[in-house]
């Protein structure tokens, strides 16, 4: 509700900006609605211009007002300070609000929250070293700028704060051939929030690689406050090609496009389902070696001369998201050209997939459509030994699941015989029941995981529980061998 709420005044501010700006236009004989007009029009403006700010759009997503004063820590001890404060206030644990994605995802009001929009850049002196409210996009940039290595993979949304990145069950797309996206985390600067007093104690320096099953067993009970890359386990950021996949319903064999997916070259791939369209349509992105040819395409929107087809160009990167991704949903379209879909691309531009949602439209359409987005970790069903067949089924179930309920599917899928896949939903509340069970069969050890950064609620938790299945945390999924 709050959401809503606050949420509506970025679009009755920017029309009430506009509104008086016409009106003021046109007023020329009372002076009193002119400079009422013009202060009105002025204030509009002045507030839609605040909701723009990392910290307004925070509060916002996380259910509360994004006016007024409020002070947000900008370092570690800042940090502690807040926390400890809370407790004292209210007598229990607070919450961290980072970029607000998540909390608006899951459809909840941060409760007691703590913000970490200002506590960014880098930490001390160290160049590796980034504060935990800093976003991904950033963090990511500078580390490319000071030693030209990028992340093997990344969430495909570049505006979320590196600490929920890595405190939630966040990953990217990738392949086969590349890593998951939290490969370079070497060590977090943590806070133990379980108490008053554990908070009061501060941050202290942790393995990622131990700290992150704390993370999975209790997430709300530590607020990262820095993390330090491993440049080691960066990626060169490397050219890579794009190749368009189109993967039908097979029953016997797989679709020579799935195969192309699941090819084990593949450093990134994502596969969409969804009610618009009879098809998964996809992308693999695999390494562009130095001799491999380039396709040529024409530049300027395809006005100007041939030109090496290099991406992103114009708003090719926005465009192919929206085709891939709303497109599966609303209406289908998309670019059937082949070698439309044939650019070669540096990894990182790769790895930011999804366009900035930043400027609120996508909630407020989000929220209008009446869908939630909840995300299934599962290891496949073993049943057949043929494992491509393992993956042709599940999409098989998937295209058509969605001409039965209204929604959209991600899929992405890293080593083919670990099996271990992140099918993305989007669907209405009520279909969530519809959705699981559909899925079900392809469920190995009837085990699965929700992703635990985005929607969690009662219709898909029952849903898995009535269908018999067990939730696990996702690193219980993530730890599933055959
Ligand atoms: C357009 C879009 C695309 C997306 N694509 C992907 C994707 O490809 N892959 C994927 O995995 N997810 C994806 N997501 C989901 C998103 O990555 C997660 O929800 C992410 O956790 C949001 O980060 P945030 O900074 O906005 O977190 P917030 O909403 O601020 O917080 C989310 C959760 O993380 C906790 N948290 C925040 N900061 C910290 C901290 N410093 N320490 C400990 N806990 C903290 C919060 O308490 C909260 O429980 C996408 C979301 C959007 C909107
Ligand atoms: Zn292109
Ligand atoms: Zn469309």
């Amino acid at each position: 509700m709050a959401l809503w709420f606050w949420l509506a005044f970025a679009p009755l501010l920017t029309g009430a900006f506009v509104g008086m700006l016409v009106a003021f236009s046109f007023q020329r004989e009372d002076p009193v609605a002119f400079f009422g007009l013009l202060g009105g029009a002025l204030l509009a403006l002045l507030l839609r211009c605040r909701l723009t700010s990392a910290g307004a759009r925070a509060r916002i997503l996380a259910g509360h007002s994004p006016f007024g004063c409020f002070s947000a820590p900008t370092t570690p001890e800042a940090l502690t300070a807040k926390l400890c404060t809370v407790w004292d206030d209210t007598g229990k644990r607070p919450s961290v609000v980072g970029s607000g994605w998540g909390w608006f995802i899951g459809r909840k009001n941060a409760p007691r929250a703590v913000y970490m929009h200002r506590l960014k850049g880098r930490f001390d002196a160290s160049m590796n070293t980034f504060l935990a409210g800093t976003e991904l996009r950033d963090a990511e940039r500078m580390l490319r700028k000071t030693y030209g290595r990028t992340f093997w993979s990344t969430p495909t949304m570049q505006r979320i704060s590196i600490g929920s990145w890595l405190a939630r069950s966040c990953h990217g797309n990738s392949g086969a051939a590349g890593k998951p996206s939290s490969y370079a985390a070497s060590r977090v600067y943590v806070i133990d929030i379980d108490s008053r007093a554990s908070t009061a104690k501060g941050p202290h320096w942790a393995e990622y690689k131990e700290a992150k099953h704390l993370f999975d067993e209790d997430p709300e009970r530590y607020v990262v406050a820095a993390v330090e890359f491993d440049i080691q386990r960066m990626a060169e950021n490397k050219w890579m090609q794009k190749r368009k996949v189109e993967v039908r319903v097979h029953d016997h064999v797989p679709h020579v496009d799935l195969l192309e997916w699941l090819a084990p070259d593949a450093v990134l791939r994502v596969l969409f389902f969804g009610s618009a369209r009879k098809i998964a349509l996809g992308v693999t992105y695999v390494e562009h070696r130095k001799d491999d040819p380039i396709t040529l395409h024409r530049e300027c929107l395809g006005c100007g001369s041939m030109v090496p087809h290099v991406d992103p160009h114009d708003c090719s990167a926005a465009c192919m998201s929206m085709q891939l991704d709303t497109c599966s949903l609303v209406c289908g379209l998309y670019e059937r050209n082949f070698k439309k879909w044939r650019g070669v691309i540096r990894l990182s531009d790769a790895n930011a997939f999804s366009p900035d949602p930043s400027w609120l439209g996508f909630p407020i359409i989000a929220l209008l459509s009446g869908t939630v987005n909840f995300e299934l970790i599962f290891i496949l069903e073993n049943k057949t030994d043929n494992v491509f067949m393992r993956v042709q089924t599940l999409c098989n179930t998937l295209i058509k699941l969605y001409q039965r309920v209204w929604g959209r599917s991600e899929l992405r899928m890293g080593d083919l015989n670990r099996g271990l896949v992140f099918v993305d939903c989007i669907a209405r509340e009520r279909d969530a029941w519809t959705v699981v069970e559909a899925i079900r069969p392809h469920i190995f050890n009837r085990t699965v995981a929700l992703h635990d950064s985005k929607f969690q609620g009662r219709s898909v938790t029952n849903a898995i529980a009535d269908l018999g299945l067990v939730k696990e945390t996702p690193r219980v999924v993530f730890g599933t061998h055959y």
